[in-house]
């Protein structure tokens, strides 16, 4: 029997492993269950969220980072498509009573660098870690969405952003056996507000999910393919490795130095 635990995942480690290791940051990975077009599976936000995290943790572990990965939470903000079944909403003001006592663990336990990993659009962390700055002054927190972290230049024909040609190549990268045939999938057109202001994006609302798209995809996905898939995440991986590493290391004044 060989085991392999990595030490750096909270869910795989145990007590004799972390009771001798000195945590300098810790990082969350937040994703989603909801519908994604008619070929991704429900937890695609939460697979990619989670893989994105273990690959990076993974490298910037080989380069010295003493960093833990929490084990991922599932459920994300969802109140567009309320109406669509089984997306598993949960509100933001339940999201900062979550980070409230995670944040009060690591401190408790002396870690003090704290990264929220995001996979999911509709969670919008930067209000909430505002408050929680103001709540726990001793903790440098961040949040990091990992699909931005990569240009999609280059590597994909459509733009999009929900079970789109990005998410559709990712996904068949990393999961390929919960990816349906792409001929089952919706072309994911999507209606957007006519108002100047939502254009000019100086004026935002959120938007109604069944009104704006009829397979619950935004974002054309039929050209995705594997190789784009891993292309895009191999880039995002290699930069948030850099960043866990980088914003571990330094303290705050030298981060703004
Ligand atoms: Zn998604």
């Amino acid at each position: 029997m060989t085991y392999s635990p990595r030490p750096f995942l909270l869910s795989e480690t145990n007590w004799e492993s972390v009771q001798k290791t000195r945590f300098d940051l810790a990082v969350l990975p937040w994703g989603a269950t909801e519908a994604h077009n008619y070929h991704l599976p429900y937890a695609t936000d939460n697979y990619q969220v989670e893989y994105v995290a273990e690959k990076a943790a993974e490298l910037a572990w080989a380069g010295g980072t003493r960093l833990i990965v929490l084990p991922c939470i599932p459920f994300g903000v969802n109140t567009g498509q309320l109406d669509i079944p089984l997306c598993m909403n949960i509100m933001p003001s339940t999201q900062l009573a979550i980070l409230k006592d995670v944040c009060d663990v690591l401190q408790r336990h002396g870690i003090r660098k704290f990264i929220v990993l995001n996979g999911h659009g509709g969670n919008n962390f930067v209000s909430i870690i505002r408050e929680l700055s103001g709540l726990f002054p001793e903790m440098f927190i961040s949040v990091a969405n990992w699909y931005q972290a990569a240009s999609r230049e280059g590597i994909f024909e459509h733009p999009g952003d929900h079970a789109d040609e990005m998410e559709t190549s990712v996904m068949m990268a990393i999961q390929p056996g919960l990816v349906l045939p792409l001929e089952r999938a919706g072309d994911g057109s999507e209606k957007n507000f006519q108002l100047r202001g939502f254009k000019e994006k100086w004026a935002w609302s959120p938007r109604p999910w069944t009104m704006i798209s009829a397979d619950t995809g935004t974002g054309y996905p039929k050209k995705a393919t594997i190789e784009k898939g891993k292309k895009f995440s191999a880039i995002a991986i290699e930069k948030l490795a850099e960043f866990f590493a980088e914003f571990s290391s330094k303290t705050k004044a030298e981060m703004l130095a």
